[in-house]
């Protein structure tokens, strides 16, 4: 089969590698019909992510057909279409069992494109099926569930849940990329009073608006923390997500909230922040961190099959399968291409989005 194996710091490349084989009895073998590109991806082709060894095939969010099953698995067959997620559970360890399956210490976690090899690919090996794959309803198509396999979830959980908004509540976000407009559209499930998102470039701030933020502010431009103290009475935001990942951003959140406030960090840190305590002590102030444990997936699957969430505007450019060079080219220069999700079809058929969309895709 074909996939993107990485190589080495800046260094990938579409190879014919040996076809996924069951290496255990809990084992799928899944043939990738949809797949995508993560910043995280980004991260591991700087060289940010040193546990990824060269030669690893690159890739943690799909969906697809399983094609052959390992005998002790119950709850899958083959011929079901899934989405495989970022997140594997082993589904008997202490964390697996507090449903905090980013934490699994049996073998589950952030595997795929990280420990073993990964979702870019014509086909896979996933672990631990019966605990880590959902089955797509039969009216959805693959685009409309491969959000749910990273950022959905880990704005949700990691932004929105962890930093405790209530219906009413000043949101701020700050950050406008993908992560940050996930956490724009699924803050909204819970009713905030207002969303005010930050960042620096305006063509991220429009999508924000257009993703449901109620004010933005270009922080090149304007001072966000006087701006949310004018529409919070002087108070602060009752939530800050961090949704970038550098210290400023960081720092920037914890100026941002208001004396009893959260500030939930989802950006993943190369650098050390600065934590203003001397600051921070007497406001009572949370502050929380984590990667994304999935599980609220299937929960946010019923809202898609529902109608109420509709994730298809986070895919703003499509690419065959095959042409997965170009597709990281792309989206490694968003801030020139606008991209936001690059969807990789296996068997493109450009069908899978409203008219709007397709045609937003082959424009960019
Ligand atoms: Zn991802
Ligand atoms: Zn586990």
């Amino acid at each position: 089969m074909r996939a993107l194996v990485y190589h080495g710091p800046g260094l990938r490349s579409w190879d014919e590698v040996p076809d996924p084989v069951l290496q255990d009895d809990g084992d799928v073998i899944v043939k990738i019909t949809s797949s995508t590109i993560c910043g995280t991806d980004l991260h591991i082709l700087k060289g940010d992510v040193p546990e990824v060894k060269p030669g690893t095939i690159l890739g943690h969010e799909a969906v697809g057909i399983v094609v052959e099953k390992g005998s002790a698995v119950r709850t899958v067959e083959v011929g079901d279409r899934v989405l495989v997620s970022c997140i594997t559970s082993c589904g008997r360890c202490r964390f697996c069992k507090e449903a905090r399956y980013g934490l699994c210490i049996g073998g589950g976690g952030w595997i795929f494109g990280h420990l073993i090899d990964g979702l870019q690919a014509e086909y896979a090996r996933v672990p631990f099926a019966d605990t880590s794959v959902y089955e797509v309803p039969a009216h959805l198509t693959d685009e409309q569930v491969l959000f749910l396999a990273d950022i959905l979830p880990t704005a949700f959980e990691v932004g929105v849940i962890a930093g405790g908004v209530q219906p009413g509540d000043t949101v701020a976000i700050v950050g406008a990329g993908p992560i940050g407009l996930a956490a724009i559209m699924t803050a909204k499930l819970l009713t905030p009073g207002r969303i005010v998102a930050i960042d620096l470039a305006d063509a991220r701030l429009e999508k924000a608006r257009a993703f449901g933020a109620d004010v933005t502010v270009n922080n090149g431009r304007e001072d966000p923390v006087e701006k949310v103290m004018a529409l919070t009475g002087g108070l602060g935001a009752d939530v800050a997500i961090e949704a970038v990942g550098v210290p400023a951003t960081f720092e920037l959140c914890t100026d941002l909230i208001r004396p009893g406030g959260r500030v939930a960090n989802v950006g993943v840190h190369g650098h050390p922040a600065t934590l203003h305590l001397e600051k921070l002590w007497i406001r009572d102030v949370t502050i929380t961190t984590g990667l994304v444990d999935t599980s609220t997936t299937a929960r946010l699957l019923k809202l898609i099959a529902e109608g109420r969430l509709d994730p298809l505007p986070f895919a703003t450019h499509r690419y065959p399968l095959a042409s997965v060079m170009d597709a990281y080219d792309t989206f490694a220069a968003a801030a020139e291409t606008d991209a936001l999700k690059v969807v990789l079809e296996a068997e493109p058929k450009m069908l899978a989005a409203p008219k709007e969309h397709v045609l937003a895709g082959i424009a960019g």
